[in-house]
């Protein structure tokens, strides 16, 4: 493969770009913006080399713990699990919770044999047992999956005596958190149950 070839292909990995994306992509870096081309190369090798997953929530962070776990003015009570970091980052531009988050490793999805260990349901259940912890909102998304997700994670907490809520219906049917508006995030959090 020449270097060109090897670009789209790279470019291809990205979702939603499929082959003409990419050799747009591809032929305007080359073509108009090399300087571009080596700023998107250094970002992503530091970002690859650099972001790891905080060890208490598992949303991406440079340190070990991240900013939100470092800090002890949150309500240690209330534990809000989500998808992913950027459903997590929804929340926080809601400025509706005051908790700390657990960040799944995705969804359940059976069809893809994605399995409750492999979305890191121990290390929730782990970090849900901690005794500072009153309640645990389950703020996966409104899919089949993410339904399928909240039911199969408050069933085990339910199981081990943790009280687990369901964000509020006001969230439309079928969305992913990270694009529903701030407002309906807010309201779906306090009308929780
Ligand atoms: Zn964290």
């Amino acid at each position: 493969m020449t270097a060109l070839e090897q670009l789209i292909e790279a470019l291809k990995r990205l979702p939603g770009v499929g082959q003409k994306s990419a050799q747009r992509m591809a032929y305007h870096l080359l073509q108009h913006d090399r300087d571009g081309a080596r700023a998107i190369a250094q970002a992503l090798a530091a970002a690859a080399s650099q972001v790891r997953l905080c060890e208490r929530c598992h949303t991406f962070s440079e340190a070990p713990v991240c900013e939100i776990c470092s800090d002890t003015r949150r309500d240690a009570s209330l534990l809000c699990v989500v998808e992913t970091p950027a459903d997590q980052a929804a929340l926080e531009r809601s400025g509706s919770f005051q908790g700390y988050y657990f960040v799944l490793q995705g969804r359940l999805s059976p069809l893809d044999g994605q399995s409750t260990q492999a979305i890191g349901a121990q290390q929730l259940l782990a970090r849900a047992a901690e005794p500072a912890v009153q309640e645990v909102i389950l703020a996966t998304s409104f899919t089949a999956e993410g339904e399928a997700t909240a039911h199969v994670l408050g069933e085990a907490l339910r199981a081990r005596g943790i009280k687990a809520t369901r964000l509020a219906r006001g969230v439309p049917v079928g969305s992913e958190l990270e694009y529903v508006d701030l407002g309906t995030i807010a309201h779906a959090l306090v009308d929780r149950r």
